[in-house]
């Protein structure tokens, strides 16, 4: 491969530069589509999108969670009821004509989906027999007029996962958002090996329409944190705004409790390639890669390579259960390997005449190591190296994570840590309820960090400690970090 088409920046050195190329060069998406904010998903990267879906929808599914699927637009009158509700009103996008004439009534592409879900929620429950209600939907979009755009981090389009859940009881909603944690930690940190907190977020910082809100988070390479999936407790606002209502028991009408969850489709990818990559290109666990195993045969110009070539193709109809291809291209083999590299294929089979005559093989980790192995304990030593290669992913994703968060009492302290620190600061702070909106602004203001809020559900204990900003006696143990 030659230099321009590998990535061409250190990841440490460039993290944006780095983050683009990897998009671009490992075919992920291609952003010349013409509109701003608009990109295509390419087969390679939407590939492991629809794994990220796949495992998303077996984990809300297994939770009872039933699909629907709901129009990409929605009412203007319905919107509005969201107006002070969710606040998305300035993003939206709105269809005012069809060919050369005006619409009688204008309507919207969806910016989110409560303002679409709801109305229709209010006219399917009619008893509190008919709750809970657990429903989802995925595999979809919403649109929102961003200013600045980044594929997988910011989109005019970008895709969505969304469930609503509709209770009896207030109760019923909080234990749905430790739920939801356990799907997060699920998918997330098992499956795609992202480690991340779960916060509650400050009053001041939460989905507007909510009671509260719940976050998992992670962090960039840049050291900024970023936003995994959110859940919300709606408790009665949304229930009282597009009045969903049930009998009770005594026959009387009774607003129900609400909570939704959206996995971040897009943010969680732009998380794999930027925790999991490093400066050869993308890396991917090995359930997630669309090619798990590459075969490429050591081939000589001088030389007869029939023998090579069919051992090659002996060994792929051996790896059937398997996402497994061998490169005949003409390419050279160092181009190869470095091809596949930079796509993120997981295992890596070499064999050459030397192979051959001694019936091994010798197979080589994206995470790095490389060894030979006898042909006989082929699909053994590939399970083994499979966990192996998942193994290392997880521990250097949670090394890189736990080094990244630290903890001060001073204000003084916390801004020099900010300066090179690149990740979560651990801080005393006076009130996550609307009077700490003050201390916020001026941590915002002064060192461009947000406050990410306390953990949940089990908050650290503080005890005898003053707010890093105003020092009021502090209730809390915050979070803070800089973000996109
Ligand atoms: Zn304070």
């Amino acid at each position: 491969m030659s230099k321009e088409e590998g990535i061409t920046v250190k990841k440490e050195q460039d993290f944006s530069e780095w983050y683009t190329q990897v998009v671009q060069k490992a075919e992920l998406a291609d952003i010349r589509f013409g509109i701003q904010g608009f990109i295509v998903h390419r087969p390679w990267g939407f590939f492991i999108i629809k794994k990220i879906y796949e495992y998303f929808e077996r984990e809300i599914e297994k939770d009872g969670h039933v699909a629907f699927l709901f129009p990409s637009v929605v009412k203007e009158e319905y919107l509005k009821k969201e107006k002070e509700h969710a606040g998305f009103t300035p993003e939206v996008f709105w269809i005012s004509e069809a060919g050369d004439k005006k619409l009688e009534e204008r309507f919207a592409l969806r910016p989110t989906g409560e303002a679409q879900i709801y109305p229709i929620y209010s006219l399917w429950f009619r008893s509190y027999k008919d709750l809970p209600f657990k429903g989802y939907q995925s595999r979809i979009s919403s649109f929102r007029n961003e200013m600045t755009t980044r594929p997988f981090l910011r989109g005019r389009e970008f895709l969505f996962f969304e469930s609503h859940d509709v209770f009896n009881t207030h109760e019923e909603v909080l234990k749905q958002v430790e739920k939801d944690l356990e799907i997060c930690d699920k998918v997330l940190k098992e499956d795609i090996k992202i480690p991340f907190l779960f916060f509650k977020r400050p009053q001041w910082d939460k989905f507007k329409g909510a009671v509260d809100s719940f976050t998992p988070e992670t962090l960039m390479p840049d050291g900024k944190k970023t936003q995994l999936a959110s859940t919300h407790d709606l408790g009665q606002r949304f229930s009282k705004a597009y009045d969903i209502k049930v009998k009770n028991k005594d026959e009387k009408d009774e607003y129900v409790w609400q909570s939704c969850f959206g996995p971040g489709i897009w943010r969680t990818m732009a998380s794999i390639i930027g925790i999991h990559g490093d400066d050869n290109g993308l890396v991917l666990p090995f359930d997630m890669a669309p090619i798990q195993i590459i075969i490429i045969p050591i081939l000589f110009s001088n030389k007869d390579n029939k023998a090579v070539i069919k051992k090659c193709k002996d060994i792929e109809s051996k790896l059937k259960n398997y996402r497994v291809k061998i490169d005949l291209t003409e390419n050279t083999t160092g181009y190869k390997y470095n091809y596949w590299e930079l796509h993120g294929v997981p295992l890596r089979l070499e064999i050459g005449p030397k192979e051959v005559k001694e019936n091994k093989i010798t197979i080589a980790l994206r995470t790095g190591s490389k060894f030979s192995i006898k042909l006989n304990d082929l699909t053994k030593e590939i399970e083994k190296n499979a966990k192996l290669l998942d193994k290392k992913i997880e521990e250097k994703a949670s090394t890189y994570f736990k080094d990244r968060i630290k903890e001060t009492n001073s204000y003084n302290e916390l801004k020099k840590i900010l300066k090179d620190h690149k990740g979560f600061v651990k801080v005393p702070f006076c009130s996550m309820d609307w009077d700490g909106e003050k201390c916020a602004d001026k941590l915002k203001e002064e060192t461009a960090a947000n406050v990410s809020g306390t953990l949940y559900p089990t908050e650290d204990k503080i005890k005898d400690k003053k707010c890093i900003i105003c020092g009021k006696k502090a209730k809390h143990l915050v979070y803070v970090a800089k973000s996109y």
